[in-house]
């Protein structure tokens, strides 16, 4: 299901990035936990009274080579408008309305986008009165709130969430496999879906995206129908784009929201940068399966121990997705391109998989005697029953004496065993540890 996009849009230093933390909160904690889970977010997911929706920090995103931040401001507020069903317009109570809120403020009245002003830094009791002269920017009520002692976000969410669109229905039917490419710019996405797409396959139709941003291209191998979700093609929007780096994520993260395998796409050729990272990281929260494929294999000098070498590297530098297999191709020569459906159709299984509770329970037994939890002040963690409750990722709750006491090692300890007995390759698990009631 694709989530709505709520964009928050403001001058540095009015609080976006706190607020923004705030409501992603919950998430970002359990992703700090895990080393190598990208820290400066800028994409998370939340909800509001039962409905979900994705929401952009805009100040995070860099626009490349531009330190004018008049500048920088209207490109975010830009990039808002075009990806954003809601855009949070924040300003600050303490400094009051200044040039460039105004002109920020053009844009978005321009837009025609439903925009909810926010007004941060209203840390006091009379709340209402700090508000007042904001009314002028034209977006109606606008609502106080503080990031710094956590009020009126409620009242933001609401005022929000009332402007969402109703989240799209599934488009695809349960049996087909929802492969989204994402990778930085020039890693050769696009000439993997051409790869693909190959004149042996049976092309269904070309769909131009029910997300304006990505063309899906369903096709059929052996029986097994297969849409490609493709970002590529949206290059060529604007300038904005092509001068924001980080957006590359931003658009892998919309792409991600609707799949159900990313490829990881790496070029062969560079080896892996830091973007990299974001990018996979951010299909590694969103909880959907994962492949790294390494690109532009015809290109690099090898011998036998080259592509050993540059696993050893991915796993080094991916500490976080072990779990993913690598696949080298060259979608320019196709060398190696027939290896990659089998190891989709195979993580796709493994997303979807589902442990019966027995079998689960038997694995976690076995796992508990070989090695008990350590006691932690004198308390031993007790696993009393596990479950799986979910798939598309595969979600497992312990039900224990004291949730505190399952440590994040041994958590590890336990997926690791989880994993030896039942493969779940190429899939994140999410385990969850509530109290016995
Ligand atoms: P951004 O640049 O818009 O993302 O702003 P930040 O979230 O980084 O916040 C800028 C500064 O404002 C930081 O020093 C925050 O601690 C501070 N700040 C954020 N929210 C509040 C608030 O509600 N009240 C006050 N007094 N300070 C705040
Ligand atoms: P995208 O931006 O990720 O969609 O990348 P493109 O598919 O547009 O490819 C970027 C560049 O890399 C183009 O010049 C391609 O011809 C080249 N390229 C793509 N795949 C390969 C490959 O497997 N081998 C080599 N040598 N070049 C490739």
């Amino acid at each position: 299901m694709a989530r709505p996009v709520i964009a928050i849009v403001g001058r540095p230093n009015v609080g976006k990035s706190t607020i923004f933390n705030r409501i992603i909160g919950d998430r970002l904690a359990i992703v700090e936990d895990k080393p190598g889970v990208t820290r400066d977010r800028l994409y998370g997911t939340a909800e509001w009274n039962g409905k979900p929706f994705s929401i952009i920090d805009t100040g995070g995103i860099e626009i490349d080579g531009d330190d004018e931040i008049m500048r920088s401001v209207k490109m975010q507020a830009e990039l808002a408008i075009a990806e954003a069903d809601v855009i949070v317009f924040m300003v600050d109570a303490k400094v009051g309305i200044t040039h460039a809120d105004e002109e920020v403020a053009q844009m978005l009245y321009r837009s025609k986008k439903p925009v909810v002003l926010a007004v941060n830094k209203v840390d006091n009791e009379n709340r209402q009165e700090e508000v007042y002269e904001f009314y002028s920017l034209g977006f109606g009520d606008p609502i106080a709130i503080s990031g710094a002692h956590g009020l009126g976000i409620g009242d933001l969410l609401e005022a929000a969430s009332m402007l969402l669109p109703e989240p799209k229905e599934e488009e695809y039917e349960d049996d087909v496999i929802k492969v989204a490419l994402i990778g930085r710019p020039n890693v050769g996405k696009s000439s993997l879906v051409n790869a693909l797409l190959g004149e042996d396959r049976v092309i269904v139709s070309n769909i131009a995206g029910t997300t304006r941003d990505a063309i899906d291209t369903p096709f059929e191998v052996d029986g097994q129908k297969y849409v490609l979700i493709d970002t590529a093609g949206m290059r060529k929007r604007g300038k904005v784009y092509e001068s924001t780096e980080k957006y590359s994520v931003m658009r892998a993260m919309k792409a991600i929201e609707r799949a159900d395998v990313a490829l990881i796409v790496i070029n062969g050729e560079e080896g892996i940068i830091e973007q990299d990272k974001h990018i996979a990281g951010y299909a590694h929260e969103a909880g959907k399966a994962s492949i790294f494929v390494v690109n532009k294999w015809d290109a690099v000098e090898k011998d036998e121990k080259t592509m050993l070498h540059f696993t050893t590297s991915i796993r080094e530098q991916f500490l976080f997705m072990t779990y993913a297999p690598v696949v080298f191709l060259s979608a320019k020569t196709k060398l190696r391109l027939h290896k990659l459906l089998p190891v989709i159709n195979h993580v796709s299984e493994q997303h979807a998989l589902r442990i019966p509770t027995h079998l689960l329970n038997d694995v976690i037994s076995d796992a508990v005697a070989m090695n008990p939890a350590p006691t932690d002040k004198g308390k031993r963690l007790r696993i009393n029953y596990v479950t799986q409750v979910a798939t598309k990722p595969p979600t497992i709750i312990c039900f224990v004496n004291d949730p505190e006491l399952m440590h994040f090692s041994y958590e590890r300890y336990l997926e690791n065993k989880i994993r030896a007995a039942f493969d779940f390759e190429g899939t994140p698990l999410r385990i969850y540890s509530r109290k016995k009631s």
